[in-house]
C-alpha cells in the first residue's frame, strides 16, 4: 500500500513544525543545558512509551533507543524528539510492510548528526536548519534506496516521483534561499562589524567631546570675559558668568533677551545702523565700543569682539564674541585727555602771560618761549646753546648766584628776582621761579625757569624808596618814638648856639642812655625793645619844663636834650629828675646789672658858645659825662667838669665794653652799692692804671686784665670793719694790723670761688699791691722783679691816688706833690722804670736840681 509514503510526508511536516515549535520555545543549540536535559528527558520518556505499547516498534533495531540520549546530548529537546518520532515511524513502517519509511528515518538521524553541527554555524535561523537537513535527507534516501526497496513496496512511483519533486524543488528552493541568507548574513555580518567599529569610534569620540566640552566650560566660566553669542535676530542664546558678575543681570534672565535690551538708550540707533552695515558688508568680525547698563542702572563701557558667522547663501546665522569692561580705563582716559588738554591750556596761557626758559643742569638754554625772546631781545637762535649767566646784568653779587645754584643743588625750587641785561644793553626786572626737574634716578635733569616782568614795578618801587628816602630825609620825627629826630636836633642845636653865642648865655646838653638795653632786647624782644624806648622817649620830654627845650632821639637807645639858657646845675637837676621818673616808670629789666627795672645813665654838658668852642664840643662833653655815669655804675647822672674828665681817653671806652664775669662782676657790684669810697678810689686806681699801661704800650688784653684786677684791688676791704677804715684819727698798730690783712682777705675771697677769666692775674694784683720794691711790704715782703707787674704798677697808682684824694683823716695834696713824692721814693719803695712812665703819661716831667730842691 503506497499510503506509507504519504505517512512518510506528513511526518517530515510533522517533524518539522514540531522542531520549529520547540524552537520557537528557545530551545535551541543555545538553550541552557539544564533545560536541554529536560526536554531530552521528557523526549526520551515519550520515545519509550512509543516503544513499549505501540505494536512492532519493538522489532526495530535496538540501538535507536539509545539514540534520544545521543541527540539530547548534542542537540538539546529537538533533537531527542526527532528520535523518538524515528523510533515510533520505524515500528509503524514495519508493521505496515513500508520499510521504506524505516530506512530514511535512520539516514535522517545520521544526517541531522552530520550537517547539523555545519549548518548551525552558516544558518542562524533554526527554522531553516531543521527544513533543510530533513528535506536533504529524506530526498537523498529516497534517491539512493529506491531501487533497493520497490521490489518489495507496493508505493506507486507516482507518489514517490511527486514527493522527490516537491521536496526537490524546496531542496533547490531552501539552497537557494541558504545561499542567499547566506550572503545577507554575511553582509550583514560586515555591517555589523562595521558598525560596531564606528560604534567604538563614536564611543570614543562622544567621551573624547564629553571631555573637551567639560575644558571648554570650564574656561568660559572662568574667563573675566563676558563671552557671549546671539541668534540671526541678535537675540542672547549664549552667555557665561562673567556677564552675571558685571552687570548683575542673572545669565538665565538674559537669555532670549535681544542684545539692544541692554545698551544705554541714546546709541541704540547709532548702533544698529553700525552693525547692520558690517552685516551687509559681510564683514567676519568687528571690534567696538558699546556704552551698556548695568542692573543698577551704572553706565558700563564694554569692548565687544565680535565674530559674525552667516550660512553658505550669506546669510547672517548669528553671533560670537567677547565682551570686556573698560570703564575703569574709559574713565582713566577721560581723565588723561582732560589733564592733557588743561595742561595745553596752562602752556597756551603760560606762553601768552609768562617768560620760560629751559636748561640743562650746568644752565645751558635749552628752550625758550616767545615771550622770552620779546623780553630780552634776543631770538631763539641766539639764545639756544649758550650759558643762562650771558643773561647776567652784573647787579647781583657772586654770592646771590651761590645762594641760588646751593638751592637749586638742593632739588629745592628757588624763588627771586633777578636784574637781566638785555640784547640792547637795557636792563630788566624778573621774578623768577627756578624749579629743578628729576628724573627717575633722582638726578636733575632740567631747570625749569619761569619769569614774570616786573621791569615797571621794580622802576617804581625804586622810585617810592628815594622818594620815602626823601621824605624821611625832610622828616623832623622820629619814626618810632613821635619824638623829634637826630635831623631835627641837628638843625636845632646850630640854632640855638648862634642864639646863644648872640645873647652869651649857657647852652646845656642832655645825653640819655638807656642801661644794658642790649640784654634787656635780647631777653624781651626787639618789639618789647621798641615798646620800652617809646616810654622812655614819653616820659623825657614830659619831664622837660619848658617849651623851649628841646628833647630828641639821638640814636638806637640814647636820647639828647637841648637846654637853652640854661646853666649846668639846672640842667643836672633836670637830668636828675628824668633818671628818677625812667626808674618810676618801673619797667621790669630782669637781665640788668644795676637794678631789677629799666634805668638810663645821664650825661650833662653846659657852655656858653664862643668863638673857640663850638656845638660839637658841647656834645662831646655830654658824652665825656656820660661815660663817666656808665664808668660809675650807671642809673646815675655826671655833669662834665674838665678835672673830672681831664684824662678821660674816647678810646677809652672799649674799657666800658669788657665783659665782666661773675664773680668779678659781683664783686664790683657789690664793692659799688657797699662801699662807695672804696668803689671810688678804685675808679680812679682803675683809670690811672690804664693810663700808665698805656704808656708802656700794654696790650688792649692785659689792659682789661689791669682795669678789672684795678677795680678789685681793695676788695679785702669789704672784710675790714668801717671804724677802722674810715677812723679820723690815727689809727693804733692794731688797727693798722688788721688794715694790712686786706690784701690776704681780698685774695682769699677771689680764690674761694672757681675758674673765672683772669683769675690769676688779678689775685696776684690783689695780694701783692703792697709789696715795695725794697722789700719793705706786706703781706709777703717780696722784692723788685718778684712783685708781678701789675702788682707794682698797681702800687705806684694807688698811692698816688691815696696821696691825691681826700680823706675823713687828712686832706688830698695836689697831683704835682703827689707825683713828686712818688719820684723821690723810687728805687725804694716803687720799680723806678714804672714811675718814669708814669710820669710820662700824667705829662710831668720832674728835672733832678728841682727833685733836690723841693727834697731840701
Ligand atoms: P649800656 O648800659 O652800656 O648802654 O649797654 P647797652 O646794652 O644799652 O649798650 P649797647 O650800645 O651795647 O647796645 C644798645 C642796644 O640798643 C643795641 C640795640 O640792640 C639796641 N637798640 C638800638 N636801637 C634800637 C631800636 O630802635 N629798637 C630796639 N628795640 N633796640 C634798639
Ligand atoms: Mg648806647
Ligand atoms: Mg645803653
Amino acid at each position: 500500500m503506497p499510503y506509507h509514503i504519504i505517512l512518510d510526508g506528513v511526518m517530515v511536516v510533522a517533524y518539522f513544525f514540531i522542531a520549529a515549535q520547540l524552537s520557537k520555545n528557545n530551545l535551541t543549540l543555545n538553550s541552557s543545558i539544564p533545560y536541554k536535559m529536560l526536554a531530552g528527558g521528557l523526549a526520551g520518556a515519550f520515545s519509550l512509551l512509543l516503544w513499549m505499547f505501540v505494536p512492532g516498534v519493538q522489532e526495530v533495531d535496538l540501538s535507536l533507543y539509545h539514540l534520544p540520549f545521543l541527540i539530547i546530548v548534542l542537540f538539546g529537546g529537538g533533537g531527542s524528539l526527532i528520535g523518538a518520532m524515528t523510533i515510533f515511524l520505524g515500528g509503524l513502517s514495519i508493521n505496515l510492510g513500508w520499510a521504506i519509511i524505516t530506512e530514511p528515518s535512520v539516514y535522517f538521524l545520521m544526517g541531522c548528526c552530520f550537517f547539523l553541527p555545519i549548518l548551525n554555524r552558516k544558518i542562524n535561523n533554526i527554522w531553516n536548519r531543521w527544513m533543510f537537513s530533513i528535506t536533504l535527507v529524506t530526498v537523498l534516501s529516497y534517491f539512493f534506496d529506491y531501487s533497493r526497496y520497490a521490489e518489495q513496496d507496493s508505493t506507486p512511483f507516482w507518489v514517490f516521483a511527486v514527493l522527490s519533486i516537491v521536496t526537490g524543488s524546496f531542496t533547490i528552493y531552501l539552497i537557494l534561499h541558504v545561499h542567499r541568507s547566506r550572503n545577507a548574513f554575511t553582509e550583514l555580518e560586515r555591517k555589523n562589524q562595521i558598525l560596531s567599529e564606528q560604534h567604538e569610534e563614536i564611543l570614543l569620540r562622544q567621551s573624547e567631546l564629553s571631555l573637551t566640552k567639560q575644558k571648554f566650560q570650564t574656561v568660559v566660566e572662568s574667563v573675566k570675559e563676558v563671552i557671549f553669542q546671539t541668534n540671526r535676530e541678535g537675540k542672547i542664546v549664549f552667555l557665561n558668568a562673567a556677564w552675571e558678575e558685571l552687570t548683575f543681570f542673572k545669565v538665565e534672565d538674559s537669555l532670549n533677551k535681544h542684545y539692544f535690551y541692554y545698551v544705554v538708550p541714546e546709541e541704540r540707533t547709532n548702533n544698529i545702523r553700525k552693525i547692520s552695515k558690517l552685516i551687509a558688508e559681510k564683514q567676519a568680525r568687528t571690534r567696538m565700543e558699546i556704552k551698556f547698563y548695568n542692573k543698577k542702572h551704572e553706565v558700563l563701557w564694554m569692548e565687544l569682539n565680535i565674530s559674525f558667522s552667516y550660512d553658505s547663501d550669506g546669510n547672517l546665522l548669528g553671533t560670537f564674541g567677547t565682551m570686556t569692561d573698560i570703564t575703569e580705563r574709559h574713565k582713566s582716559e577721560q581723565i588723561l585727555s582732560k589733564t592733557l588738554k588743561e595742561l595745553e591750556d596752562i602752556k597756551f596761557a603760560m606762553d601768552e602771560s609768562v617768560v620760560v626758559m629751559v636748561t640743562d643742569p650746568k644752565g645751558v638754554i635749552l628752550k625758550v618761549n616767545d615771550l622770552f625772546c620779546s623780553i630780552s631781545g634776543y631770538t631763539k637762535d641766539e639764545l639756544i646753546g649758550k650759558p643762562q649767566q650771558f643773561l647776567n646784568s652784573g647787579y647781583h653779587l657772586q654770592s646771590f648766584y651761590q645762594t641760588m645754584w646751593e638751592t637749586l643743588n638742593r632739588k629745592e625750587v628757588w624763588r627771586g628776582e633777578l636784574r637781566n641785561k638785555s640784547k640792547n644793553g637795557s636792563y630788566y626786572w624778573v621774578n623768577a621761579v627756578i624749579v629743578p626737574l628729576v628724573d627717575e634716578a633722582g638726578e636733575i635733569h632740567q631747570f625749569v625757569t619761569i619769569q614774570s616782568n616786573i621791569t615797571k614795578r621794580k622802576l617804581a618801587e625804586q622810585k617810592l624808596v628815594e622818594a620815602n628816602d626823601l621824605l624821611l630825609k625832610l622828616s623832623s620825627v622820629d619814626g618810632l618814638t613821635g619824638i623829634n629826630n637826630r635831623r631835627s636836633f641837628d638843625e636845632r642845636i646850630a640854632f640855638e648856639w648862634d642864639k646863644g653865642f648872640i645873647a652869651q648865655t649857657s647852652l646845656s646838653a642832655i645825653l640819655l642812655d638807656v642801661d644794658h638795653f642790649k640784654l634787656y632786647n635780647d631777653h624781651y624782644g626787639h618789639q618789647q625793645g621798641d615798646d620800652c624806648l617809646k616810654k622812655v622817649a614819653r616820659l623825657m620830654v614830659r619831664e622837660l619844663p619848658r617849651s623851649s627845650d628841646f628833647g630828641a632821639r639821638y640814636g638806637g637807645e640814647e636820647f639828647v636834650i637841648l637846654l637853652p639858657d640854661t646853666g649846668l646845675l639846672e640842667a643836672t637837676s633836670i637830668a636828675e629828675e628824668i633818671r628818677k621818673g625812667i626808674l618810676s616808670l618801673q619797667i621790669e629789666h630782669e637781665k640788668s646789672k644795676v637794678s631789677p627795672m629799666i634805668t638810663a645813665s645821664l650825661g650833662v654838658a653846659s657852655i656858653i658858645p664862643s668863638e673857640d668852642a663850638s656845638a660839637k664840643k658841647l656834645l662831646e662833653n655830654a658824652d665825656k659825662a656820660l661815660y663817666i655815669a656808665k664808668r660809675n655804675g650807671r642809673n646815675r647822672v655826671e655833669s662834665y667838669t674838665e678835672e673830672k674828665t681831664s684824662t678821660i681817653d674816647v678810646n677809652e671806652r672799649i674799657m666800658e665794653r669788657v665783659v665782666v664775669k661773675d664773680p668779678v662782676q659781683e664783686y664790683i657790684n657789690l664793692l659799688h652799692s657797699e662801699d662807695t669810697h672804696t668803689w671810688e678810689h678804685s675808679n680812679r686806681v682803675a683809670h690811672y692804671a690804664i693810663l700808665l699801661a698805656k704808656e708802656l704800650g700794654v696790650s688792649e688784653k692785659e689792659r682789661e686784665k689791669l682795669y678789672l684786677t684795678a677795680l678789685l684791688h681793695d676788695i679785702g676791704k669789704l672784710d675790714i670793719p668801717q671804724s677802722i677804715l674810715r677812723k679820723a684819727s690815727r689809727l693804733t698798730e692794731e688797727e693798722y694790723t688788721i688794715i694790712k690783712q686786706h690784701p690776704i682777705l681780698g685774695a682769699e675771697k677771689l680764690q674761694r670761688h672757681g675758674e673765672f677769666p683772669f683769675k690769676k692775674e688779678i689775685l696776684e694784683g690783689v695780694l701783692y699791691h703792697h709789696e715795695r720794691w725794697n722789700g719793705s711790704g706786706y703781706p709777703h715782703r717780696l722784692k723788685e722783679k718778684e712783685i708781678p707787674l701789675n702788682a707794682r704798677l698797681l702800687g705806684i697808682v694807688d698811692s698816688f691816688s691815696a696821696m691825691t684824694e681826700e680823706r675823713v683823716y687828712k686832706k688830698g695834696i695836689p697831683t704835682e706833690k703827689a707825683l713828686f713824692e712818688i719820684h723821690s721814693q723810687m728805687n725804694l719803695l716803687y720799680d723806678p722804670e714804672l714811675v718814669q712812665a708814669f710820669l710820662r703819661a700824667m705829662k710831668t716831667s720832674i728835672p733832678e736840681q728841682q727833685v733836690r730842691k723841693l727834697s731840701g
